[in-house]
């Protein structure tokens, strides 16, 4: 059987390096569902929308058209409106203003609808903050995924050295944090561990022990 596999936590968990890991083992599909949100506020950001007009990002969120390539070991490339953003869309500037996109209720209706679109036909890894809860209600597999603070700081830095930004440690707790706190505080689906979700926290674990545990869950 395809499964549909729901994995949330928050930033910088490890979800996506794991997700994705997953998916080209079993040769499903992986939707980065972050992606979409940070697609939508790049596009505010460079339309010079507001992050409080509502409406306007309501819109850019319905009218966007995010796809995903076929998944590759080395990206997950991301295009929007047919252009390749997968680098953009994980800038300073896009990290610091997404949460404020993402609360807002008519963006998260437009991107849920795309999401449950994209899982339909099963065989499929998804990742964000509600999959479990909201999105994807009904999968097969529900992953929580947490580390701490230090951990998860200390993973972003590295990423973002590795695409050649230079962040404090510091600046990147206080953005984890900033993140945290309003994806776990607002109103519409907040980030929250499904009842049936199963959690794992990857402190101290490599990439592979986090696969493979998930991986073993699959057959049971
Ligand atoms: O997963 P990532 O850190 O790339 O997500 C960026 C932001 O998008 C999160 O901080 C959150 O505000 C929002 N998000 C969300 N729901 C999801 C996925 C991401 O609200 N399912």
């Amino acid at each position: 059987k395809q499964l549909v596999i729901a994995i949330d936590g928050p930033a910088g968990a490890g979800k996506s390096t794991t997700a994705k890991e997953i998916a080209l083992r079993l040769g499903y599909k992986y939707i980065d569902t972050g992606a979409m949100y940070r697609a939508v506020t790049l596009l505010a950001l460079e339309s010079g929308i507001s992050m409080d007009s509502e409406e306007e990002l309501t819109k850019l969120a319905e009218e966007a058209e995010i796809n995903f390539a076929p998944l590759r070991p080395e990206r997950n490339t991301v295009y929007l409106n047919g252009r390749d953003v997968t680098d953009e869309i994980r800038s300073t500037s896009v990290n610091e203003n997404v949460s404020l996109v993402a609360k807002i209720a008519g963006v998260r209706k437009a991107l849920v609808k795309k999401q449950r679109e994209m899982a339909q036909s099963g065989g499929v890894v998804m990742d964000g903050r509600d999959i479990g809860t909201v999105v994807l209600p009904q999968a097969d597999l529900k992953i929580f995924l947490t580390a701490s603070l230090e951990t998860r700081a200390r993973r972003r830095m590295n990423e973002l050295q590795r695409r050649g930004e230079n962040v404090e440690l510091e600046e990147i707790k206080k953005n984890l944090r900033i993140r945290d706190y309003m994806d776990s505080a607002r109103e519409i689906a907040p980030l929250r561990k499904a009842e049936d979700a199963i959690e794992i926290d990857t402190t101290g674990m490599t990439v592979e022990d986090v696969v493979n545990k998930i991986i073993n869950l699959t057959k049971e």
